[in-house]
């Protein structure tokens, strides 16, 4: 069995003119708690789903805590998560209402027989389920990426996006993915993009994992995530089949980045927008955090 291993991301939204310095200090936190927990024996699983919980309520990535809200000032969140042994899989879609979106989409996987749950079925739900509330969103929201892209309220450049997620493989050789988003800026309200749809913004299976983040509508055009696991199944290392991926959204004029794991433990991290925020775990135990670096 390799050592565990695990890759996050908070987003590939990131601009060279903002300073990440807290974004990268939480970061390394939480690799450095789910490191301890996988030593521990925490499942793949378990480890995604707390790491991504982690991102969501720090506030400081476009998801959870710090999304920002659509068009029509309402905060919309999407969420999924894949296991990799199973190809479970479960995920809401404009989600409102409640602190932590990626534990709505492991309750759906959990406790239903479906995979997605969207709007007011997804809440309704969440609910049922005694999931956290959120009472004031004017009070809990931080807008986290306001300043990501350098644009006045109102005025986002077209598709401008962040995202948190992370990869996970366990001291079983199991793999798991998830990913959590508030969306782009300036959406439509009803808007849902790549990260509740198992295949273009999460994937999971006994090969690889892998969470996406970007211009989701580009990354449901090509199957993103899955198409990583077809290019690694056929032969591929999985540094070139990440890669392949993002260059073809490029090719299509999309941008964004995405976050994959194997089951030896290798990693690939690729991105065509400025930076993407991630941190890692490798199988040798070295913990990294990079921004801009490739
Ligand atoms: N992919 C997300 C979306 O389109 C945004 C992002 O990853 O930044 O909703």
């Amino acid at each position: 069995m390799p050592a565990p291993a695990l890759i996050l991301h908070g987003g590939a939204g990131a601009r060279r003119s903002r300073d990440y310095s807290a974004e990268i200090v939480h970061m390394r936190q939480v690799v450095e708690t789910m490191a301890a927990r996988l030593t521990d024996g925490l499942s793949a699983l378990d480890a995604v789903v707390e790491a991504v919980v982690m991102l969501e309520e720090s506030g400081l990535y476009v998801a959870g805590r710090g999304s920002s809200p659509n068009l029509a000032g309402e905060y919309e969140l999407d969420a999924s998560l894949m296991d990799g042994p199973s190809r479970r899989a479960g995920a809401v879609a404009a989600l409102q209402g409640y602190r932590s979106p990626i534990r709505a989409a492991r309750a759906v996987m959990d406790h239903t027989p479906h995979v997605l749950l969207a709007g007011s079925g997804a809440a309704r739900f969440a609910a049922e389920q005694n999931l956290d509330p959120i009472d004031d969103p004017d009070a809990w929201f931080t807008r986290a990426g306001q300043g990501e892209d350098n644009h006045p309220p109102g005025h986002a450049p077209q598709l401008a996006h962040g995202t948190v997620g992370c990869c996970a493989l366990d001291d079983q050789g199991r793999l798991a993915a998830a990913t959590s988003t508030g969306g782009v800026f300036g959406k439509l309200p009803g808007r849902v993009g790549d990260t509740p749809i198992p295949a273009a913004g999460v994937w999971a299976d006994t090969d690889v994992a892998v969470s996406s983040t970007g211009q989701g509508e580009y990354f449901l055009r090509t199957a993103a995530a899955a198409q990583v696991s077809w290019r690694v199944r056929s032969g591929s290392p999985v540094d070139h089949a990440a890669r392949a991926v993002i260059d073809e959204i490029g090719a299509l004029g999309g941008d964004g980045g995405l976050i994959a794991l194997d089951r030896h433990g290798r990693h690939a991290d690729p991105f065509n927008s400025q930076g993407m925020k991630r941190a890692w775990l490798s199988s040798d135990g070295a913990i990294g955090v990079d921004v801009f670096g490739r």
